[in-house]
């Protein structure tokens, strides 16, 4: 593609001419070098585009400020090149050409809001459940405040029977543009637009149910089902249950938070339970029937003579459910802590020594067996 010619120099006009000016350039050189009047001229339709194209930049100060300061660059930023002319459609967005040029040297531009749907806040909860209450699974009822779209005039701000209208300041952009002469020639900015704060639109005669902003904070009760197997930090999303949105994107998502109290009894270890049970050394030595507390409620169990200190009992599917898969629980597991006795009576020493003599007894009652035999 050839060499794009200065705008100015297609326009035949000097490059301080006023808006005026370049109006009347233009429609000067439009009859001059339109296609109909020059059926011979092959570079008519050519010429005739070239025409257009600098019209439409020059008779915008936006653009005119831009090519001034950056010639045909200015609209190659954004991936337009020569050829997004040939229609005739120049809809680039200077905003984006400063913005991607200057980025946040300057600091405007991109923070500007758009009117696009924009989807709701989420809202964030913590609950306290009991022990059981998280192995278990329950329902609880958390108050929150919540953004809502307001019923009497569905989320526009506009009185029952009118509608909001167009954004005069910023024709529904949300935006607005402004221009400064800076060091470094003209600059642009984009703001939001402070007539309708970046909606793009305006109410005449505002709901007065919600004073025209189209939202209300209502508090409200919700019922959260508590699943099987939760724990502390994990959280329960209500999807949609959030602030509501703007422009007509969605709720956002209302967060549940869990802390799990501990239990005296019990301790969680992800999907198991421990605890331990204590018995006496009579018990360990010779067995016996002991009950053991588990989160289903007290069970029987027959111990074995001869049990030792910290031996386990694993019981199984007796401990969490798990989360996704609640019909799956984890296991119980129990250590045996023997209680050795620390103040026994007279009389029961004498049965203790006497039992650490047996097996000396035992040696001795065997030697005079061989002895007699
Ligand atoms: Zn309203
Ligand atoms: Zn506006």
């Amino acid at each position: 593609m050839a060499e794009k010619r200065d705008y100015y120099e297609v326009m035949g006009v000097d490059r301080n001419a006023s808006q005026d000016q370049i109006k009347k350039a233009y429609r000067k050189k439009a009859k001059e070098c339109h296609p109909d009047f020059n059926p011979n001229d092959p570079n008519a339709e050519a010429k005739f585009k070239e025409l257009n194209e600098a019209n439409e930049v020059l008779s915008d100060p936006d653009k005119r400020a831009a090519y001034d300061r950056y010639g045909h660059s200015a609209f190659e930023q954004g991936g337009m090149g020569g050829g997004g002319f040939s229609d005739g459609s120049f809809n680039m967005d200077m905003g984006d050409i400063f913005g991607s040029v200057f980025g946040d040297f300057f600091g405007g531009g991109r923070s500007a809001r758009r009117n696009g749907p924009m989807r709701g806040s989420d809202i964030s909860v913590n609950i306290i459940l009991s022990f059981e209450e998280a192995i278990f699974g329950c329902t609880k009822t958390v108050d929150i405040t919540v953004v809502e779209n307001c019923g009497s005039c569905h989320g526009t701000g506009a009185k029952a029977g009118t509608s909001p209208k167009t954004c005069p300041t910023c024709g529904g952009r949300g935006v607005e543009t402004t221009t400064k002469q800076t060091i470094l020639g003209m600059m642009q900015s984009q703001t939001t637009c402070h007539t309708c704060g970046g909606k793009g639109t305006v109410v005449d005669t505002p709901c007065p149910d919600c004073n025209g902003a189209g939202k209300l904070r209502k508090s409200k009760s919700i019922e959260i089902s508590i699943p099987k197997g939760i724990n502390t930090g994990q959280t329960i999303r209500k999807s949609g249950f959030g602030n509501a949105g703007s422009n007509g994107g969605g709720s956002g998502d209302l967060l549940i938070t869990v802390s799990v109290r501990p239990s005296t009894t019990f301790v969680r270890n992800e999907t198991n339970i421990l605890s331990n049970v204590k018995i006496n050394v009579v018990q360990a030595i010779l067995g016996d029937e002991i009950t053991i507390p588990t989160i289903d409620g007290d069970i029987k169990y027959t111990l074995k003579p001869g049990v030792q200190p910290d031996d386990k009992i694993f019981l199984r599917g007796r401990g969490v459910p798990f989360l996704r898969t609640p019909s799956k629980r984890g296991d119980h597991i129990v250590t045996i802590k023997v209680e050795i006795p620390t103040n026994c009576t007279d009389a029961q020493k004498d049965l203790i020594r006497e039992f650490g003599e047996l097996p000396k007894k035992q040696k001795l009652s065997d030697k005079i067996k061989k002895a007699l035999s």
